[in-house]
């Protein structure tokens, strides 16, 4: 637990109710029940299954798989579900909100979220879009841990004229969850998510495609040498694949912007190469080592040689 996030002794909502219950919704719950976040915690997540789960896994106090169910009484809603279903969610639970409710999301995308789920909020309800930029390659209840915040940023867009004390109440329980709070307009929030986060899982699903398609190197050499580096980008191509449709679909301006400039250079790149421009790649790739130096620095990567993977013996082929 970071020192900055201890348990609270009044809880920052009384009723907090979760919809969606994956990687994002289960950290949550975790970590607010850890740190005394939220008095009550109440789960809903439109399949059975997922539901059962979440009740093994002792993520709520209360478990419902209808999502109007679910925000009755609620101070406080984060929808956790893919970008696209976001604005469905909201036309179901908006007659069952509380006067004064705060309602939130955690969404990678935020304009076309808001676009989705601002015009279904009921007069007198708060709707603070927010989105954590803390993650994993990993989906559903179980993939989820409360330390997922810690040290990471919480990006709030709060429409123009949004109740401040509704604002500053969903940032103290982001602070709880051990986050830093960073403030956005909406489309500012794309572009930047766009170059810092989309365009990277892009490039990695399609290097690791155009690894799968070759046909003079086979796949299983792709797989025994992969820690060359092909196996960095793997982990990003691991993401799940409805969160990251919905991301293109949804983001689909800025990152026509991020992969036009990528493919610039990517050509720029191919010419330095192809007329053996040492001196152009060597400044090029300095300027980029200090970038990861940088993100360092801000306490955003541990300082481990490749990432801190074990080394010694080698696996037995
Ligand atoms: P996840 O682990 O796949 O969980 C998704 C949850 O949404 C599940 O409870 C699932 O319900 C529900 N769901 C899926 N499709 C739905 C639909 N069409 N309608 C209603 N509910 C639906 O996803 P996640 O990683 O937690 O992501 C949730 C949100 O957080 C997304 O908006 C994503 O952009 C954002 N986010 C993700 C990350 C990340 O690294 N993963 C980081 C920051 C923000 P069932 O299991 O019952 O079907």
């Amino acid at each position: 637990m970071s020192a900055a996030a201890t348990r609270l002794d009044t809880p920052v909502f009384q009723r907090l109710a979760l919809i969606g219950i994956g990687l994002i919704g289960s950290s949550i719950a975790r970590v607010a029940r850890q740190r005394g976040l939220a008095g009550e915690i109440v789960v809903s997540t439109r399949s059975e299954q997922t539901l059962v789960r979440a009740e093994a896994l002792e993520l709520g106090d209360a478990y419902h798989l209808s999502a109007a169910n679910a925000v009755r009484d609620a101070d406080a809603v984060i929808v956790s579900v893919p970008v696209g279903a976001s604005g469905a969610v909201a036309e179901q639970i908006a007659p069952a909100l509380k006067p004064g409710a705060i309602v939130s999301d955690a969404g990678s995308v935020k304009a076309q979220v808001i676009a989705g789920m601002a015009p279904h909020m009921p007069q007198g309800v708060h709707f603070v879009p927010a989105h954590p930029v803390a993650g994993t390659e990993f989906s559903g209840p179980d993939a989820g841990f409360a330390d997922l915040f810690d040290g990471r940023w919480c990006i709030l867009t709060p429409p123009a004229g949004t109740d401040e004390r509704a604002i500053e109440r969903l940032a103290d329980f982001w602070r709880g969850a051990g986050s830093d709070i960073e403030m956005m307009d909406p489309e500012h929030h794309d572009l930047v998510l766009a170059i810092t986060s989309h365009l990277p899982h892009l490039i990695a699903y399609s290097i690791v495609g155009t690894a799968a398609d070759l046909e003079t190197v086979t796949n299983s050499e792709v797989i025994k040498f992969s820690a060359g580096g092909f196996r960095d980008f793997t982990r990003l191509a691991a993401s799940d694949p409805t969160m990251w449709r919905d991301v293109c679909l949804n983001n689909r301006e800025a990152i026509l912007e991020m992969l036009g400039r990528f493919a610039e250079d990517i050509s720029a790149m191919q010419r330095l190469v192809r007329w053996g421009d040492g001196d152009a790649l060597f400044d090029l790739f300095t300027h980029t080592r200090n970038v990861r130096k940088r993100i360092i620095e801000a306490g955003q990567e541990a300082d481990m040689p490749d990432f801190g993977r074990p080394h010694g013996t080698a696996p037995e082929e």
